[in-house]
């Protein structure tokens, strides 16, 4: 594909990697293009980074039409720059666009956007492990009319964030608090894609727990509030009496790149991973008796997040004496290894610029 590139005439300077945090310092440029019904996508461009000027009457603005993606490029220990399964990002952008009724771009179009604009940008990934450059491409319905219809004009952009490392105080376990009035969504809503809307509808219980002291939520179904489905923005796994469980696919549980890459290293060690329901009363049974030995999150932003307590009710349950367990320190330290090219990378995950 033909990407134009108008090149910044006053390049930033990367912060201290220590100071980074995440989402807060932007690189030097972000990519655009745009779509029109009849017409597909066109002007593909890398631009300076800055602001962009939308109709007051745009889709996005009135109607949430939006989708997004998160993924890392890497600095791997010989200096080179690494993306983890890009190609899932690519495939799952285009699923959360087929839900919403937006635009889907040619999957070897997206990955090549994604490589040409890293390598632009390589100078902002940040060298320290656990550090990275964020990769964040979002679309979104672009029509100038509040009339309610399919959307005719869309655009995608990718902007990068260089981010610091998530356990820069180490691997502390989280507190997490089991959500028993608002859902996230329902199967046959927009639970599986990877959209705005879906964190606007959370952010509510989200404050709630962390006015109580928990980081994140515990999401329940959204019909019998019931089943166990996934943790703030991480997907969620548990070990009980031996049984590695996580809840399994169901359309309302986004199903994380994390969660895939967790199950097939647990498997390559021997470990069989059940994906099934698994529903509260289960797992407050089993918190009881003693039985819950892990529970951790997974996601891209932390790669695994051990939870150390989880409350329900007026009930707070400690989970391996608030410390990370041996299937969640695995995990992490067989996932980092290949995401910034410590290790080998049997699994072939690696995409390497
Ligand atoms: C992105 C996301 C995840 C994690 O997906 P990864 O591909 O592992 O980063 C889990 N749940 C929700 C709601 C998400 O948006």
């Amino acid at each position: 594909m033909e990407i134009k590139i108008v090149k910044t005439t006053t390049p930033g300077e990367m912060p201290a990697e220590e100071k980074l945090g995440f989402g807060k310092v932007f690189t030097d440029h972000m990519f655009i293009m745009d779509y029109e019904a009849g017409k597909g996508w066109y002007d593909a461009r890398i631009v300076p980074f800055g602001r962009i000027s939308l109709h007051p009457a745009s889709t996005v603005l009135h109607y949430g039409a939006e989708i997004f993606e998160g993924l890392k490029a890497y600095r791997r220990a010989d200096g080179g720059v690494q993306l983890f399964r890009p190609m899932e990002n690519v495939k799952r952008m285009n699923r959360s666009a087929e839900r919403m009724s937006l635009p889907e771009i040619d999957e070897k179009d997206l990955l090549e956007i994604l490589t040409t604009f890293v390598k632009m940008e390589e100078k902002w990934v940040p060298k320290s492990f656990g550090t990275s450059l964020y990769l964040r491409p979002f679309l979104f319905g672009n029509d100038e009319t509040l009339g309610v219809h399919a959307v005719h004009r869309a655009t995608f952009m990718l902007i990068a964030s260089p981010s610091g490392s998530y356990y820069a105080e180490g691997i502390n376990p989280v507190g997490i608090m089991i959500e028993s009035e608002d859902v996230r969504t329902v199967r046959g809503g927009t639970g599986y894609a990877k959209c705005g809307g879906n964190y606007a509808a959370s952010t509510r219980a989200g404050e709630r727990a962390a006015k109580k002291g928990y980081s994140q939520v515990l999401w329940l179904d959204g019909v019998e509030r019931k089943y166990v489905e996934e943790v703030g923005a991480m997907n969620v796994m548990f070990k009980i009496d031996g049984e590695i469980v996580t809840p399994k696919l169901t359309g309302s549980i986004l199903p994380g790149i994390t969660r895939k890459s967790c199950i097939e290293v647990l498997q390559s060690l021997g470990y069989t991973v059940s994906e099934r329901l698994l529903s509260v009363d289960e797992l407050v049974d089993a918190m009881e008796s003693g039985r819950l030995e892990e529970a951790w999150g997974c996601g891209t932003a932390a790669v695994v997040s051990p939870i150390g307590r989880l409350a329900y009710g007026d009930k707070e349950y400690v989970i391996n004496d608030g410390k990370i367990g041996e299937i969640t320190q695995k995990l992490y330290d067989v996932l980092t290894g290949i995401q910034w090219g410590k290790t080998d990378d049997p699994f072939g995950w690696v995409y390497t610029l």
